[in-house]
């Protein structure tokens, strides 16, 4: 029997077998791309299949996953299955009339790229590997040591200096070897692909595996099932490497493919004003990564030169995306919104998607009418500074009835009359 699926490079499309150590082409270095069989795929699931599927993780999409027909997938953190909100209040704030947000925060090391380290661990299991290894700007480190401790895997992981200290404590507590590289996450990710070469360890950094990606493709899987199969006019997402945007693309994409759904939504790729290369280049109608800056309060998004530039920019073009860049404000006033009208806490990048959505509705981009959905890709206590920033301090007062008053004026929030019965809080009419 045919593999179920193979690998296919992004820059010489040479096509090869995809055993589970793959990493770039042999020909000639690029990024591989995985691809499937979408006939014999659609012919073994369909909306009826899935929807009577009992598994409520990420893998009851095993069919357009590639792990091999043995692989146990059982033994994992339960990752996926996460919330997706109608945002009626926020979308009233900013002229949306069918705004959702898909809150990944909500998955076990609390970002997205939990689907992806997911995948990592199964697939370092049939490669036979006990060691993994990757550079992150923190979210794929924490997820990758997150999985790893659960299923017995040691972890050797490069988190730049600059990551913040709630991800660094994350891979502390999950018992990883934590290297912190005092340099950018590009001097970060260099260091690992050395050190992997060397040691040999199974390599879980971004773009280099191409297996990644494909577990980040069920969070469209889950959005298309959420909206029951009534596909969003547009998705946005916040892009550094590019392998997010990449893999929400892949998942509609094979929805489509295989028969499940009759239309593709519009990507938003949303980037930060100081780090914004993929944007850039889909800007110039140009396939040349040029570098930039890392300079921006949304560390998973600082990414100065994309590892998965060619995958994003093509995805971004294919869904006949927009392109919108934001400012840091932007994003502090994003999260504090979002939190205040939705009970959502995002991290500066996992807020970026919802604060493109804003400037693009503010910039008559997208119509009143769209439906959007916005991935918050990760979770706000990860960043609590970042969150401090964003919104106003606490009332400070004494233990005492009149000092309280005092700080209800102070602050302009003085309540309205309430009685309290039995802890239960009424209006008095
Ligand atoms: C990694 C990450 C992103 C961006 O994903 P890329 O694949 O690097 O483009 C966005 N938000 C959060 C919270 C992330 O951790
Ligand atoms: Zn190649």
């Amino acid at each position: 029997m045919a593999a179920r699926y193979y690998a296919k490079c992004t820059s010489c499309k040479k096509q090869a077998d995809a055993p589970p150590d793959i990493t770039t082409c042999a020909s000639c270095g690029g990024i591989l791309d995985i691809k499937y069989d979408y006939n014999a795929i659609g012919k073994s699931v369909g909306r009826k299949t899935l929807e009577d599927s009992r598994d409520r993780t990420m893998w009851r999409y095993r069919a357009f996953l590639p792990v091999s027909d043995d692989a146990d997938v059982t033994g994992g953190l339960r990752v996926g299955n996460s919330p997706l909100y109608k945002a009626d209040k926020l979308g009233g704030e900013i002229g949306l009339s069918n705004l959702y947000i898909k809150d990944d925060g909500f998955n076990p090391t609390s970002s997205l790229k939990d689907r992806a380290s997911a995948m990592a661990v199964v697939k370092a299991a049939e490669a036979g590997a006990s060691v993994i290894a990757c550079a992150s700007t923190g979210n794929a480190a924490s997820s990758l040591a997150g999985s790893a401790a659960k299923t017995g895997f040691k972890t050797y992981i490069f988190v730049p200096g600059r990551a913040p200290l709630g991800k660094v404590t994350q891979l502390l507590v999950f018992g990883a070897n934590v290297i912190s590289v005092d340099g950018s996450y590009e001097e970060t990710f260099r260091l690992s692909a050395k050190a992997i070469e060397r040691w040999g360890w199974y390599n879980r950094n971004a773009a280099v595996n191409p297996f990644l990606m494909e577990g980040k493709k069920t969070v469209s899987f889950e959005i298309a099932e959420q909206l029951n199969w009534e596909m969003p006019d547009y998705v946005a997402v916040s892009v550094g490497d590019g392998c997010t945007a990449a893999g929400v693309w892949k998942g509609f994409y094979d929805l489509h493919a295989a028969g499940l759904t009759d239309k593709l939504p519009r990507l938003i790729s949303v980037q930060a004003e100081g780090c914004s290369p993929v944007n850039n280049a889909v800007e110039a109608d140009s396939d040349k990564l040029v570098p930039t800056q890392e300079n921006t309060i949304a560390d998973s998004i600082a990414v100065g030169v994309p590892r998965n530039f060619l995958k994003a920019v093509t995805a971004i073009r294919q869904s006949n995306g927009i392109t919108v860049n934001v400012s840091d404000r932007e994003i502090l006033d994003a999260i504090a919104l979002m939190g205040k009208t939705t009970g959502v806490f995002a991290e500066p990048a996992g807020a970026a998607g919802t604060a493109g959505v804003i400037k693009a509705r503010a910039n008559g981009l997208i119509p009143r009418g769209a439906s959007v959905v916005s991935i918050v890709t990760g979770n706000g206590l990860k960043d609590i500074k970042s969150g401090e920033k964003a919104t106003g301090a606490p009332i400070l007062v004494k233990p005492d009835m009149n000092a309280l008053i005092d700080g209800f004026e102070k602050a302009g929030a003085v309540p309205g009359q309430y009685k309290i019965f039995c802890g239960v809080q009424t209006k008095k009419r």
